[in-house]
């Protein structure tokens, strides 16, 4: 496909407005030395460029997409047509309190729930992803031992079974990282984390459902033991579709917890797009909040606490994911919201045990929102590996499950069907896991070329990644 310079013809356009027929002032001045290279064409051409590229991107709208902890759920265009509306998109941040009077509200009214979901007492909206929240969640946690003069807590734990992110937000905020190992359950091994705690402990970091999607039954325990040791329980609620409405990390022990919108709460994600990473927190960490708060009764205001560790992005964070978030929340209901989660479990378990008589499962127990395959033995038996299972399953219209993560399991697959998906999506993507297995089986050596169905097989992934080629080079 033909990038949208090189289609360019020099004077193609398409006009609606008529040239001006009187003398148009020149303007004073101009910053750009140089004139703006676009691309000219005309509008049919831009129009069938970009649904050219549309039709070439893999999108929830385009099929199965199981990507687990990422929750790629079908997300309501309703939520969307509502962000979209001319008094939230068209607002100002510097405008005044008494000019942006529903806006605030929405801000309130989305902390309040998300705090009741979460089990927290307050919230900020300001951190613009999952890891920026974890980011902003470790400084509270930071503050908190500093106002006490608590300066020796300089550790993090982190079970080796965490999101990538959490290590490295911890090293991040300016702790020092230590490792939990996982029983052989898949749970955090209780007597290691003990034996890691003491006056140095800041906190621990914890997702429950864990990354292999198993909810750690020793969780009071986990949490208590932290206390005990003086540190603070962080809770990554990255994805909480496994829970919502159904338990709290408040609950649980947790006293810091970040939550992604653009998971759980209706907003497309995935392509780089604006995201929102709520930091919820107990009462006692509530003035180190960045940003503002929401208070008033009738007439909203935004008010800063003089303690907070100041801001951790411009203003309110990315607002309207905030609205779409809102709009999803009320649509579903206070019923919806464990409904919703009930549902995720579910559908998670249906397509496991679908599967799990030729795949073999790295966890075989219940699962939550997803579940973890492990092909280590099928990687020895026959060369193919976890990722050759995930490029054949691109040639069945679906998008790969997440691949070798958690690290901890052995050519892993992990898979999440979320909550949206119809048990005649669930039984198709079935037969296509099995189906992929099978002809792995009779043909591994075609395994490593998969997919044979798209306009580009196997990219360098960590070329793309570390080098994107993200400017056209006009070649001068
Ligand atoms: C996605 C995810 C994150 C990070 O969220 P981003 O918005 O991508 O920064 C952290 N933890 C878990 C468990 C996640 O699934």
């Amino acid at each position: 496909m033909k990038l949208i310079f090189e289609r360019s013809v020099p004077g193609r356009k398409t006009e609606y407005i008529p040239l001006p027929d009187v003398p148009c002032p020149e303007p004073e001045f101009e910053r750009r030395g140089t004139k703006l290279r676009l691309p000219e064409l005309s509008e049919v051409q831009v129009d069938r460029h970009y649904t050219e590229l549309a039709g070439e991107t893999r999108g929830v709208n385009g099929g199965f997409y199981p990507l687990g902890s990422c929750t790629m759920k079908y997300n309501p265009p309703m939520a969307e047509v509502c962000a979209a509306l001319p008094g939230f998109a068209d607002v100002h941040p510097l405008q005044t309190d008494e000019s942006i009077q529903g806006c605030l509200e929405v801000m309130d009214m989305t902390e309040r729930i998300l705090a009741e979901i979460t089990g927290m007492d307050a919230m900020t909206l300001q951190p613009a992803a999952g890891a920026h929240g974890e980011f902003t969640g470790l400084l509270l946690i930071k503050a908190f031992h500093r106002s006490r003069g608590d300066t020796l807590r300089r550790k993090i734990l982190v079970p080796d079974s965490a999101h990538g992110t959490n290590p490295a937000s911890a090293a991040m905020a300016g702790f020092e990282v230590v490792n939990i190992p996982s029983d052989s359950r898949g749970y955090v091994d209780l007597e290691e984390l003990k034996k890691r705690l003491g006056p140095d402990t800041a906190g621990l970091m914890l997702t429950n459902p864990n990354t292999v999607g198993l909810f750690d039954p020793q969780i009071s325990e986990i949490t208590r033991a932290v206390h005990e040791a003086g540190g603070l329980n962080y809770y990554d609620g990255a994805n909480l579709n496994a829970i919502m409405g159904i338990v709290r990390p408040g609950d649980m022990g947790f006293d810091v917890v970040h939550v992604n919108l653009h998971k759980t709460f209706a907003t497309p994600h995935g392509g780089g797009g604006p995201g929102s990473g709520p930091v919820g927190c107990k009462a006692f960490l509530s003035d180190f909040l960045p940003g503002f708060r929401v208070r008033g009764e009738k007439e909203l205001k935004r008010e800063n606490a003089a303690s907070r560790i100041g801001d951790v992005r411009s203003f309110g964070g990315n607002f309207t994911v905030v609205v779409k978030a809102l709009a999803y929340l009320l649509s579903i209901g206070r019923e919806g919201v464990p409904r919703t989660a009930s549902n995720a479990v579910l559908n998670a378990n249906y397509l496991m045990h679908r599967l799990r008589d030729v795949y073999p499962m790295a966890f075989d127990q219940t699962c939550m929102h997803e579940f973890v395959i492990t092909l280590e033995k099928l990687r020895e038996e026959t060369g193919v590996s976890a990722m050759d299972i995930a490029k054949t399953l691109i040639d069945y219209g679906m998008h790969p499950p997440t691949m070798y993560c958690p690290l901890i399991v052995h050519e892993a697959l992990m898979v999440e069907p979320t909550e949206t998906e119809s048990r005649e999506t669930l039984d198709a993507a079935a037969d296509a896991f099995r189906d992929a297995l099978e002809q792995a089986r009779l043909h591994p050596e075609e395994g490593h070329l998969r997919p044979l169905t798209t306009r580009i097989r196997r990219p360098d992934e960590v070329r793309a990644a570390r080098k994107p080629v993200i400017r056209y080079d006009f070649g001068d």
